[in-house]
């Protein structure tokens, strides 16, 4: 398998909280990689570490054999490169659906508004939305939001798509029409990192976990192995709290 994503030794402090703790994974291509584990132990700024969101203290992480760049074009390019979905859409509020799903193709990938607006309307029909493409960000309901959040990284052709708790601010009826977006991202061999607490996700689409606690890998392994079998006493026991 090819390496996609390596994160190799990377430390990161705030202040004097050590948040990543020697952090070192591969993410092959292809790979969908499911991040668990108790709150505040790391998993976001992992995740904004490896889109630059974050810097880090030592240590490497490079995409696709590339080093981070620190800024200018080069890190446009990385974060089109990276898509990013978060727990709170972030959806250009005064910007249509449409908008929302071009803006990027024209400024990052330069594309013509034609091209643009046309795949646009593809990935709006793939996710279910194209209906609501000339709508306002806040017309939507919040899972079809999260739908057009996933259609604008996956504008920008990325070579990995990054989502931080995608589903923890819906409704619970609309966690599904989400995740069953992103089930369809898996099968279609998009390399994903997911940090979720859907353990169903993880289990129908996960080719293998990252348990992390305190800054730390504790376990990684297969989802039926992790979920069957956790071998760290600090894994026992998170999934004895939300299994
Ligand atoms: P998780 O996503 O696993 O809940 P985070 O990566 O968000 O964890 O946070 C890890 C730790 O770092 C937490 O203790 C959190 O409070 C702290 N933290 C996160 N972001 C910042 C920041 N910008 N400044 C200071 N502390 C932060
Ligand atoms: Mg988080």
């Amino acid at each position: 398998m090819e390496p996609l994503i390596v994160v190799d030794h990377v430390n990161k402090h705030f202040g004097e909280l050590h948040v990543l703790k020697d952090i070192t994974t591969t993410i092959h291509r292809g790979e969908v990689v499911v991040v668990i584990g108790p709150s505040g132990s790391g998993k976001s700024t992992l995740c904004r570490a490896i889109n630059r969101l974050e810097t880090i203290d030592n240590g490497t992480i490079t995409i696709d054999g590339q080093a981070l760049p620190s800024e200018g074009a080069a890190l446009a390019k990385l974060r089109a490169d990276v898509g990013m979905v978060f727990q709170s859409f972030n959806l250009f509020s005064h910007k249509t659906v449409l908008e929302n799903i071009t803006l990027g193709q024209l400024k990052v990938r330069k594309r013509s508004k034609s091209d643009a607006d046309k795949r646009a309307m593809e990935l709006l029909d793939r996710v279910g939305v194209a209906d609501q493409a000339a709508k306002m960000p806040s017309q939507l309901s919040g899972g079809q939001q999260q739908r057009v959040a996933i259609a604008r990284a996956l504008a920008m052709d990325p070579k990995v798509m990054l989502f931080d708790e995608p589903t923890s601010a819906l409704d619970p009826e609309m966690i599904n029409e989400v995740l069953d977006v992103m089930v369809g991202l898996a099968k279609d061999g998009m390399t994903m990192v997911v940090v979720t607490h859907e353990m169903g996700f993880a289990r129908k689409a996960a080719k293998r976990v990252l348990f992390m606690a305190d800054g730390e890998i504790v376990e990684e392994a297969t989802p039926e192995k992790f979920f069957t079998n956790p071998q760290s006493p600090r894994a026992q026991d998170f999934l004895s709290k939300v299994l």
